[in-house]
């Protein structure tokens, strides 16, 4: 009998049956399915389990699990679960999701260096106006987080002319990229931002960051892009800075409450872009072969090779 390993997810019906059809095909050694449909003897037994916005109840159901892969990048509704029943976690580590960010990144800062929010609000009001062109050389993108999302959005930044800087936890060597690390090193670092990217992973020293005391140390007329979490920004702060022109735009793509309620007066504001969580998103024929792999080794060797650290949160 193949062993059995649940899928947990509180995605809507159509989007979980079709990741699951597609975990199916990647891993045909298994027998992957819904938890719900799984007899509670049998998930009292498994060791694994893929997980996409999942219903933390479930994990109540499974005592002999060890670990669990997620669909996402991102962990942080994961970490108290994981560290209460001392589970280890695989999130998703996949390139393609890494480009897709580099894309998206590249694509708002150059929206956000040519100008294009003012052409648009421009277009509304019928005026012909020729604005001033800088070059990518000349504008410095700051980003905020160099992990898997934020070294390849560096990266792809660099090849596109911009002036690159980064921050992080530890300290790193990028060629061409100017590095700074730690909170002695995020003054030196925003100072300079004229486009501030935000790439960290939310966790409780993150939370907020992205605040009042640093919006401020901004150079006038910078702007943010958050393809984050939203819990890392405090909204009403850069809003404040929008309003009195400290900040020129905002580009969200991710919220405290997603969907962003229709009545959030971010929807409607002039210098805010809202995107719907689409800075980069899971392709599930690669991912599911990722997870496959990664259940390959745990079977072949009984050990994982990378994992999320639950101290630090990422
Ligand atoms: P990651 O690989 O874990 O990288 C995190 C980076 O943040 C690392 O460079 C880390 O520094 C740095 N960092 C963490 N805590 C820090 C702190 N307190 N001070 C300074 N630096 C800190 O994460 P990732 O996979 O790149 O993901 C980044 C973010 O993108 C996550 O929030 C994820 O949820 C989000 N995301 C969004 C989308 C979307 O569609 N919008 C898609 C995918 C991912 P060290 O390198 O020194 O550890």
């Amino acid at each position: 009998m193949k062993p059995i390993i649940p899928f947990i997810s509180n995605l809507p019906v159509n989007d979980k049956t079709a990741w699951l059809k597609q975990l199916q095909v990647a891993i045909p050694e298994e027998r992957i399915d819904l938890a719900e449909y799984i007899d509670p003897a049998d998930l009292n037994k498994t060791q694994i389990a893929i997980v996409a916005g999942p219903d933390l109840d479930l994990f109540k159901n499974l005592k002999s699990l060890k670990w669990i892969h997620t669909l996402s990048a991102g962990v942080e509704g994961l970490i108290s679960t994981a560290k209460n029943n001392n589970l280890q976690i695989v999130r998703m580590i996949d390139p393609n999701l890494s480009n897709a960010m580099a894309e998206s990144v590249l694509t708002w800062s150059l929206f956000i260096k040519n100008k294009v929010p003012t052409y648009l609000l421009q277009q509304r009001n019928k005026n012909w106006n020729q604005l001033t062109y800088e070059a990518a050389n000349q504008c410095k993108v700051g980003i905020l987080g160099l992990g898997e999302m934020g070294k390849t959005s560096a990266n792809r930044l660099l090849e596109n002319d911009f002036q690159v800087l980064g921050w992080s936890q530890s300290k790193k060597t990028i060629d061409g990229i100017t590095t700074f690390y730690g909170k002695s090193g995020l003054v030196d670092f925003i100072t300079q931002c004229q486009i501030l990217v935000c790439l960290l992973p939310l966790t409780s020293e993150t939370r907020g960051i992205i605040n009042h005391d640093l919006l401020k140390k901004l150079p006038k007329g910078a702007s943010v892009i958050n393809f984050a979490r939203g819990g890392l920004l405090i909204t009403t702060d850069l809003l404040e800075k929008l309003d009195s022109d400290h900040l020129y735009h905002a580009v969200l793509d991710v919220f405290d409450q997603e969907p962003l309620p229709a009545d959030d007066n971010l929807w409607i504001h002039n210098k805010v872009t809202v995107l719907p969580h689409i800075a980069a998103i899971t392709n599930p024929e690669t991912a599911t072969k990722i997870v496959a792999k990664n259940i390959e080794n745990y079977r072949n060797s009984g050990r994982l090779s990378e994992f999320v650290d639950l101290n630090k949160g990422y």
